[in-house]
């Protein structure tokens, strides 16, 4: 999960090679973890 840092909301999906909030397209977000991150490789 991720987080924006201007409006607050947290989404799943982001680009890798676009890091952006999908829903005021600012470009500085946070990783917010919910819960336990499960299937999740650093590669
Ligand atoms: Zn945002």
């Amino acid at each position: 999960m991720y987080k924006c840092l201007k409006c607050g909301k947290e989404f799943a999906d982001m680009p890798k090679d676009q890091v952006r909030c999908p829903y005021c397209a600012y470009r500085v977000v946070l990783k917010a973890r919910s819960e336990v991150t499960k299937k999740i490789k650093a590669r």
